[in-house]
């Protein structure tokens, strides 16, 4: 006999909706926040405790709730916000009508709210609605919710540290905050205060709070539309890349989205400036009619689906690059702003200013490190005028605003990667038959991680087939690699293979092998240059694109304004 079928009570559904809305509590920080956003509040405060797990309010001055209106908030699919059912033409942050109710089914949850004249309060203890009674308040909600995930012990076991949980919810209320920088926002713990942001404030002095102070220094405003879509925002430099995208905020309409389109497309945007396991601090908005996307995708509402893809994608990527290129190469708004002695908190502030300040002791000038005479017509340039080489690798230069010191090797890597990726645009990378075809030795792994990708090598100008089962025939070679260490690099594209394998565009891949053909066959240190190529080197670093950072994202050269050299010394 087959098992009856039965209908699932109210409380029942409410609780398996409640699995996929409310997971943990920052999901109820989410919720509530955006309920509040929605009701047009200029002011939200968040009360965290005991990791969410004791309680969690959320207070705002937005429109409020009518007592008439309060028992059918808690309702399963009731909704203020669908005028019609065509889910089309979504504005507002919530349309699913599944918060209040899934969070009341496993929580104890109290709401007071007042709208035009009289405050009411109705509260929920795992789905049993109480009656509507009269209360007192300013106009505006309050939502508390006790006892997070009581009536679900299981999903209890799943929440990680308190600690963590706070993070997470904080996390929530920080990429809200980013999104609608106007309105005012707090959060505060049994241990602290960890936002404050006030309402008004200008939209720069919020991603500065949220982002971080640094932000503003290490990135790069940019907006770029076609046709009704803009993408805009923030993209930090290079430079200043992290380990983890933790950095990354991302806003459909202004709704904070956590996308893998969106995520490919910022990581499509960096290949040519970030190895993989880089990435980038960004702030970016994209715009377009409701009707362009699907914001009904998942019951978190995280994820979107754009109409039209491949053009978004696209949008995304031209408007971070256009942004990196363009950026001027100069003092205030570039690298140099890495290297504030005022500023030791940054990674790369703190390390690369020792390292530059001990290369600019070590500079004793010997014989070998090549003095050079100041030319008074290269110092009006960006990168200044050559006065020497040091440690065999650094070239320090005198400018008009101080003194640059330059990673040859870094440098060097850069032009030759955007002179091969030119040469591709224009008739292909030229490539050059090998007289004797290089047989090289490999074990079965590599084989088949190189034969894999030997179409993407093939297109950059390195033609290789397999040789019996151990090793490979190197045919042809990117002329601008002739005479390197054929070997060495084959070694280290198999070993970038799974890097590889996941950037997703041909061009992208191609010139993913270009950098790493460019990183091999740098100039070395130990070459000395002399005065004439010190300069054109400069010259050719301010000529190329990304000129200011190596293929991985470490910078080409630092500058010291006679400012900063002048605090060293404590003249100023
Ligand atoms: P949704 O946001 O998808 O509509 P919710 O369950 O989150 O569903 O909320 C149900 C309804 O309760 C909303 O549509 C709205 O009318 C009302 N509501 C919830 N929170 C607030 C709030 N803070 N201020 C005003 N109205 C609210
Ligand atoms: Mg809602």
């Amino acid at each position: 006999m087959a098992m009856r079928i039965r209908r699932l009570s109210e409380g029942t559904v409410n609780r398996i909706a409640a699995g996929e809305v409310v997971e943990r509590p920052a999901s109820v920080v989410k919720e509530l926040v955006e309920n509040a956003l929605d009701a047009g509040a200029t002011q939200i405060d968040v009360v965290f405790r005991g990791g969410g797990k004791t309680l969690i309010r959320v207070c705002d001055n937005g429109s409020g709730i009518d007592a008439e209106d309060l028992p059918i908030a808690i309702e399963r699919h009731a909704t203020s916000k669908l005028s019609d059912d065509a889910l089309i033409n979504i504005e507002t942050l919530g349309f699913r009508g599944e918060a209040l109710p899934s969070i009341g089914s496993v929580a104890r949850v109290s709401i007071v709210s007042r709208s035009e004249t009289d405050a009411h309060a109705i509260s929920v203890e795992a789905g049993q609605a109480s009656e509507v009674a009269p209360a007192s308040r300013q106009r505006g909600t309050d939502v508390e919710v006790r006892d997070l995930f009581f009536a679900t012990p299981a999903r209890l076991k799943f929440l990680k540290s308190d600690r963590s949980e706070t993070a997470e919810a904080l996390e929530v209320v920080r990429r809200l905050a980013l999104s609608q920088f106007s309105v005012g926002f707090s959060f505060v713990t049994e241990e602290r205060r960890w936002l404050d942001a006030p309402q008004g404030e200008s939209e720069a002095s919020r991603v500065a709070r949220v982002v971080g102070t640094d932000f503003p220094h290490n990135s790069v405003a940019f907006q770029h539309e076609g046709e009704d879509v803009v993408v805009s925002g923030f993209a930090g430099l290079p430079t200043a890349a992290r380990g983890q995208a933790t950095q990354q905020y991302a806003f459909v309409n202004g709704r904070p989205v956590k996308d893998k389109l969106i995520s490919g497309a910022i990581r499509g945007a960096y290949v040519d400036v970030l190895p993989p396991g880089r990435h980038a601090a960004i702030v970016l908005h994209i715009s377009c009619l409701a009707d362009r996307v699907d914001v009904n995708v998942h019951p978190a509402k995280t994820e979107v689906r754009f109409r039209d893809a491949g053009f978004v994608r696209g949008l995304i990527v031209s408007g971070i690059r256009r942004a990196l290129a363009q950026r001027p190469m100069k003092a205030d708004s570039g690298l140099a702003t890495h290297f504030r002695p005022s500023s030791p908190s940054t990674d790369f502030g703190a390390s690369g200013f020792a390292e530059a300040a001990q290369a600019v002791f070590e500079m004793q000038m010997p014989p070998a490190v090549g003095h050079v005479e100041l030319s008074a017509d290269q110092v009006q340039f960006p990168l200044g005028a050559a006065r020497g080489q040091v440690h065999d690798n650094y070239i320090v230069a005198q400018n008009q605003r101080g003194m640059v010191i330059v990673d040859q090797h870094a440098a060097h890597e850069r032009i030759v990667y955007e002179r091969m990726k030119a040469e591709r645009a224009g008739q292909g990378v030229v490539a050059q038959a090998l007289l004797v075809p290089q047989v090289i030795d490999v074990d079965s792994a590599d084989m088949a991680r190189l034969l894999d990708v030997a179409d993407v090598l093939a297109d950059a100008g390195l033609r290789l087939e397999s040789f019996g089962d151990q090793s490979i025939l190197v045919r042809e070679v990117p002329a601008a690699l002739q005479g390197g260490d054929i070997p060495a690099l084959l070694r280290d594209i198999a070993d970038d293979a799974s890097a590889l394998s996941q950037v997703d565009t041909v061009e992208e891949r191609v010139n993913h092998v270009l950098a790493t053909f460019a990183c091999h066959h740098s100039v070395r240190s130990g070459r000395m240059l002399r005065a004439e190529e010190m300069n054109a080197l400069l010259r050719e670093i301010e000529r190329t694109p990304h000129g200011s950072e190596c293929n991985h994202g470490r910078p080409t050269f630092i500058e010291i304004s006679l400012g900063d050299i002048e605090k060293l010394f404590r003249r100023s």
